[in-house]
């Protein structure tokens, strides 16, 4: 497996790859990696010929508040991973590779990055659009791969390739969850004993809305109000939202039906937390 560091390399090994008739799978990733990234690296390895995975903590996308210092940087363990599942580069550029000194360049994917995490993290779906459009560019991949666990930034990214006509395919997988059904993600390491336990309130409260959406419920303020209840038994944690949405378009809607998203965000103490599924 090659580390790569600079964007020129990326794209070189790129375009050998494609001219030799194969193709190329994409990975973003901010690393600290999990089971949740590597079904996305599995699903690129099931479909692509040469598959690049990047680890890039973006700056762009975290508020000053945010947890950007923080965030854990686990390099050594990420690639001894991606390279067990038989990734064939890792990209990791430094953040001057990405935004290079005095750049003043930024993707805005206009409306959907408001809604939903961009409502709560002003600038984030910027910082995204921005650095995805840019390992796009770089690594001229035929697919790239997302978690379903982001789903409104799978909108976002979604609505960008659309509008730049961007020749990439997005391939979005389901959500992997711990066995007690929690999302997995590089923040559930921020969760003490005891927040770990709380934050299970996210995946009950999908799951109660998921047994009434079974059950026939369609009205999106009784789903949204049974969700309430479950966080409401959790007083520790603090509910960010609660939304019912088109998927693609990320507006809210009043009836569930095909192609809506069930989405909720919460604090658990500073940790934020997102969950939802989408009705087929
Ligand atoms: P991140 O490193 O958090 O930026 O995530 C990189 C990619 O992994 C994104 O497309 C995420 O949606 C995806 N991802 C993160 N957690 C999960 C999960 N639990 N299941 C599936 N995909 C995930």
């Amino acid at each position: 497996m090659r580390v790569i560091r600079t964007i020129a390399e990326l794209r070189a090994w790129s375009r050998e790859v494609r001219i030799a008739g194969k193709s190329v799978g994409l990975v973003p990733t901010m690393g600290a990696l999990h089971e949740g990234h590597l079904s996305l690296v599995r699903a690129a390895k099931g479909s692509c010929d040469a598959v690049a995975a990047s680890i890039f903590v973006n700056p762009t996308q975290f508020g000053p508040n945010e947890d950007f210092a923080l965030y854990p940087r686990t390099f050594d363990a990420d690639c001894a991973l991606l390279e067990t599942d038989g990734v064939d580069v890792v990209f990791a550029p430094a953040p001057d590779e990405m935004y290079r000194p005095g750049s003043t360049t930024f993707v805005e994917v206009a409306g959907l990055s408001e809604r939903l995490d961009g409502k709560s993290r002003p600038g984030h779906f910027r910082g995204v659009a921005t650095v995805v459009a840019k390992l796009l560019i770089a690594a001229e991949p035929d697919r790239a791969f997302f978690g379903q666990k982001d789903a409104a930034q799978v909108a976002v990214l979604r609505r960008m390739v659309a509008d730049l006509a961007l020749p990439v395919e997005l391939v979005v997988s389901p959500i992997v969850r711990e066995t007690d059904g929690l999302a997995m993600s590089s923040r559930n390491r921020y969760l003490n004993a005891e927040e770990r336990k709380q934050a299970l309130v996210l995946s009950r409260a999908l799951n109660a809305v998921q047994g009434l959406s079974l059950g026939g419920e369609t009205r999106a303020s009784v789903l949204i109000e049974a969700a309430r209840r479950v966080f409401a038994a959790e007083p520790a944690v603090r509910v960010d939202y609660i939304a019912v949405v088109d998927w693609a378009t990320l507006e809210p809607v009043d009836e569930i039906r095909g192609g809506v998203l069930f989405a909720v965000a919460a604090y658990v103490r500073k940790t934020r937390l997102i969950d939802n599924f989408v009705v087929e």
